[in-house]
């Protein structure tokens, strides 16, 4: 065996708090440049989760300690059965949706407000937005995107929400400079943001790179991910054999390994990518 052998880490999940449900494998209204996920060119497929998938693994993960159900996709909100999956998730846990916020406007979340005021748990959300500059975020993301989150966060914040944004740093912009310009932006709209609202990830990570870092706090040591296929380790590697981890949440593994170009970037991050602290708003 020669000395350049990659043998990556192995993790074990520490905790089961997280629950991400992958809603559409494909299906989105915009293509980021730096999404990871692999876009076919039609826009709508239908490859929607089935409503009694979701329900199975609520029944299977009933002895676990599940913190917060993440609503994840592509763009969860597509899903024709959104609102009865949100309702249902509610039912069990705090709910997480991933948004880039095209189907938030202030009518839905007056209605979202009314679907969370009906249960004793919470709606939060992460909304994507990668620049505070329009010219640039629309550059990588979509046209229109910026004005789209902006009127979410607005809408949301009419209704005292208090959503979190999600930039990946593409730029590489410095952490205090997108914190001081994304706080102003959000006060424009009517929203206090904090420190804790803002989350800034890195991308770029290289699966070599993965060497003799401390492994701590990553996605996949407090949560699994069910899509329609089965279970996988995180978000980023649903529907890929390197993150498989069985097919049903009665039976699944707690170990995997750090091999990807994914992990390297969480590796570095140290922080989950997807999982919120909810320490940091209490
Ligand atoms: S991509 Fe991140 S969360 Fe997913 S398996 Fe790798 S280290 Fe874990």
């Amino acid at each position: 065996m020669t000395g350049s052998t990659f043998l990556a880490p192995v993790c074990k999940m520490k905790n089961f708090n997280n629950l991400f449900i992958e809603l559409t494998a494909k299906n989105c209204n915009q293509r980021c440049k730096h999404c990871y996920i692999d876009f076919p060119l039609n826009k709508n497929v239908k490859d929607f989760i089935s409503i009694d998938l979701i329900k199975n693994a609520l029944n299977q993960t009933k002895n676990e300690h599940i913190q917060c159900i993440y609503l994840t996709g592509a763009e969860p909100m597509t899903h024709p059965d959104f609102n009865s999956i949100l309702r249902l998730c509610l039912k069990r846990t705090n709910v997480c949706i991933f948004t880039n916020g095209t189907f938030i406007n202030e009518k839905k979340a007056r209605f979202l407000k009314r679907v969370q005021d009906e249960s004793s748990n919470e709606i939060i959300f992460k909304l994507s937005i990668d620049h505070f500059d329009e010219i640039k975020n629309d550059e990588i993301r979509n046209r229109g995107a910026y004005r789209i989150v902006l009127n979410a966060i607005k809408s949301l914040a009419k209704y005292q929400f208090n959503p979190i944004l999600c930039i990946t740093n593409y730029y590489n912009e410095p952490k205090e400079l997108l914190l001081n310009e994304f706080k102003n932006i959000c006060k424009k709209q009517g929203f206090d943001a904090q420190d804790c609202n803002i989350t800034i990830n890195q991308i770029n990570g290289k699966a070599q790179d993965i060497k003799n870092d401390r492994i701590e706090n990553l996605d996949c040591e407090f949560g699994r991910c069910l899509t329609a296929k089965g279970i996988y380790t995180c978000p980023f590697l649903a529907n890929d054999h390197r993150g498989r981890c069985g097919s049903e949440f009665s039976d699944f593994s707690r170990h995997n390994t750090l091999e990807t170009s994914f992990c390297s970037n969480c590796i570095k991050n140290k922080k989950p990518y997807f999982g919120i602290d909810f320490e940091l708003f209490t």
